[in-house]
């Protein structure tokens, strides 16, 4: 339970973070809520030789709302997620996701950035990320880039960031009208993450049909995805029970799932379908004032 020795650097400013990163490459590490590093470096899973401390960086710490986009800063917690008037209003799915996650204390502490970037395959923000069609501001040395969600999370923890970048911002889009967010979640009794996780926005039309439904689904299969054939089943159709159970049965299509000790690959599908109708009914409702 003790991380192999390492030098702990603490950059006063991005450029000098970046200049950091840079400088160690695969020998180093940023560190910004600590709630998932430190955990690997305890058992020696990660075994960085510099840690790049960004967590006193606060100009990463906000959430704004610009040309119909709420940008959220990557060190802002789970918390002030969670906590936020402006999102309740304008992009209700990121602080229903927050207050799904973990523990009072892992909320306070674990930042977006930070569970963006360390791509768990039972992490709750990679579901909304993907459902929403996210991007995540990347920064380095060489300068900046915005990545699509569906491009980012390419595997079991893996990223497509690359060495020397550092994760500043993710972008979403806000609730536009006639449209109701969801997260619905069954949480592992002991850990807390998601055994499945699905992340739902569902837009009406004038007539009170789906005009258009996004979900995406975290805890089933390696990596987070976007379950296009749901999408596409649903758009359309009226948001009644038969149509939203109809939908939510192709949320496994063409997904390999997981199993482990407490979920089997069948239970897990069995779970995902059960969540997607239950996530989608719940956006439904909300997008028609319910
Ligand atoms: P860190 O641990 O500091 O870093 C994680 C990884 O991301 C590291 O590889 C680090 O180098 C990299 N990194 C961090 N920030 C950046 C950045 N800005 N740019 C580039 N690289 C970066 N999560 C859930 O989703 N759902 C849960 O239910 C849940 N339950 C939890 C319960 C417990 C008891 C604990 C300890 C954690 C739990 N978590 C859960 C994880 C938690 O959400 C962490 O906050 C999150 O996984 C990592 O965020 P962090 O800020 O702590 O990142």
């Amino acid at each position: 339970m003790i991380p192999e020795p390492f030098e702990y650097h603490v950059p006063k400013t991005l450029e000098e973070a970046a200049q950091l990163v840079a400088q160690f490459g695969d020998d180093g590490k940023v560190l910004a809520g600590g709630h998932s590093l430190v955990p690997m470096m305890k058992l020696r899973l990660a075994s960085p030789r510099h840690l790049v401390d960004i967590a006193r960086l606060d100009g990463l710490r906000y959430i704004n709302e610009k040309d119909g986009h709420i940008e959220v800063g990557a060190l802002t917690t789970h918390y002030q997620i969670e906590s936020s008037g402006l999102l309740k209003e304008k992009c209700p799915l990121l602080p229903l996701t927050a207050q799904e996650i973990g523990d009072v204390q892992v909320r306070n502490k674990g930042t977006l950035g930070g569970s963006m970037v360390h791509a768990d395959p039972a992490a709750d923000w990679p579901a909304t990320a993907m459902a929403l069609g996210a991007e995540v501001k990347a920064v380095s040395t060489s300068g900046e880039r915005w990545i699509p969600a569906s491009e980012f999370f390419l595997d079991l923890m893996t990223t497509s960031l690359s060495p020397g970048e550092i994760v500043t911002a993710i972008r979403f889009p806000a609730l536009p009208a006639r449209s109701g967010d969801a997260y619905a979640k069954h949480a592992h009794p002991a850990s807390g993450f998601a055994v499945v996780g699905v992340a739902a926005r569902v837009t009406l039309d004038e007539n009170g049909h789906v005009e258009s439904g996004r979900v995406g689904v975290t805890g089933i299969a390696q990596a987070a995805y976007r379950a296009a054939e749901v999408e596409k089943a649903i758009s359309g159709k009226a948001a009644t029970a038969r149509n939203l159970e109809r939908a939510a049965s192709h949320v496994a299509d063409g997904i390999e799932a997981n199993g482990d000790l407490y979920a089997s690959a069948e239970y897990r599908v069995h779970l995902a379908t059960v969540y997607t109708e239950r996530a989608l009914a719940a956006a439904a409702q909300r997008a028609a004032g319910h």
